[in-house]
């Protein structure tokens, strides 16, 4: 990468991290992307869903259309690094990379811009609000981005990997999330007369206890999913037996068909446990990102584009690389073939070592041009020769 377009690079990811915006108030960003995109040559259409932006370029020849998604949102969190570009937003900091990902994205669009006379097909480049649980990838899906498209792909700058590795596996590769939502009514009374009541605190404890048996016992050994019981709220004073109890929770799961039945699983075992007790409930499920699954011919076309870039020995295709965290690019994996991959951007020396979502997160800058080399060259390869 040349010096310039690696400062524009660094730069540009800097004055994105300073401004960070909320999901669907991408305003800044989206005004920053589509005057890059328009100088670039690019057709651009602002106000897709909302906030997002979407720019189309065809290359000389025939051949597909690719669409390449960043994500533009921040999250409502304080930022506590102390580097010189920290957010200059109250309450609101880029800590899970999303500022790297529209730099990377805009100097991948730039690229391909300056070589179109070298590939065929179209490329339409999507950068999509609200990502951290906004739904803007089903939005953006609602208002047609993916109409014609024949292949999609997109990565995440990630602190599992080392900086500049970089993760693919073919098939499932984040998980779905859903979330769960369970009222239980019992009947309260004395905490000295309980022969007189139904305990909501016992019948949610058993419950929550009872719920541990889906993973272990329901789903196959060889599949992977996760109930995690986050909230669990009763009860109002020490001698008092609880009328009713409220628990929430999520579900991960790789699979689509375990996606669909983990709900019902979920119901049934909340359902005999208070049938057992005389409790009553209710049980609400909002699934929120389906698993993004790659397809195996792209994933592979990533893999080679990797080893062309950084090496085969820092590229990695182990399931290791998978995490059970979800991303709504799944929405568009869902309905056409595609990719999603990670570079590695963890760096303890530089002190990129804090998790996605922390206060103190941040990503080792040596991780994005090698972001930029591998999603072009997996573009081009896509994309095919004129
Ligand atoms: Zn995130
Ligand atoms: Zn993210």
């Amino acid at each position: 990468m040349s010096t310039a377009e690696l400062d524009l690079l660094i730069r540009t990811r800097r004055d994105l991290h300073r401004h960070p915006e909320l999901g669907f108030q991408e305003h800044r960003t989206a005004a920053i992307v589509a005057e890059r995109l328009r100088a670039a040559g690019y057709e651009v259409k602002t106000g897709v869903a909302e906030t997002g932006v979407v720019g189309t370029l065809r290359g000389a020849g025939a051949g597909p259309t690719l669409l390449l998604r960043a994500d533009m949102d921040a999250l409502p969190i304080e930022e506590e690094c102390a580097h010189d570009f920290a957010s200059t937003h109250a309450g609101v900091m880029h800590a899970c990379g999303h500022d790297a990902h529209v730099a990377i994205g805009l100097a991948v669009a730039e690229r391909l811009a300056r070589t179109r006379g070298e590939w065929g097909g179209t490329v339409r480049y999507v950068f999509q609000p609200a990502e951290e649980g906004g739904g803007g990838a089903l939005r953006m899906v609602e208002e047609g981005v993916l109409d014609g498209v024949d292949a999609a792909l997109g990565l995440h700058v990630w602190l599992g990997m080392e900086s500049g590795v970089v993760g693919v596996v073919p098939g499932p590769f984040m998980a779905s999330a859903g979330t769960f939502e369970i009222t239980l009514r019992g009947r309260g009374g004395h905490g000295a007369l309980p022969h007189e009541t139904i305990d909501a605190v016992l019948v949610g404890s058993q419950v929550v206890v009872a719920l541990q048996s889906i993973v272990s016992r329901n789903v196959s050994p060889l599949e992977s999913a996760v109930v995690s019981v986050g909230t669990f709220r009763a009860g109002g004073a020490q001698n008092v037996i609880a009328d009713t109890a409220r628990l929430t929770g999520t579900v991960r799961a790789f699979d689509v068909d375990a996606c669909a039945e983990l709900p019902r699983r979920i119901e049934r075992v909340v359902a005999g446990v208070c049938s057992a007790l005389g409790a009553e409930y209710g049980f609400g499920y909002v699934q929120d990102t389906p698993p993004t699954i790659n397809d195996p011919a792209l994933a592979e076309a990533v893999r080679l584009a990797a080893e062309e870039a950084v090496g085969a020995e820092r590229v990695r295709t182990d399931p290791d690389v998978r995490t059970m965290a979800s991303e709504d690019f799944g929405e568009f994996l869902l309905r056409v073939p595609g990719c999603y991959f990670f570079v590695g951007a963890r760096n303890e020396a530089r002190g990129a070592v804090h998790p996605h979502h922390s206060p103190r997160f941040d990503v080792c800058e040596d991780a994005l041009p090698v972001a930029v080399d591998v999603l072009e060259r997996a573009a081009r390869r896509v994309l095919g020769g004129r």
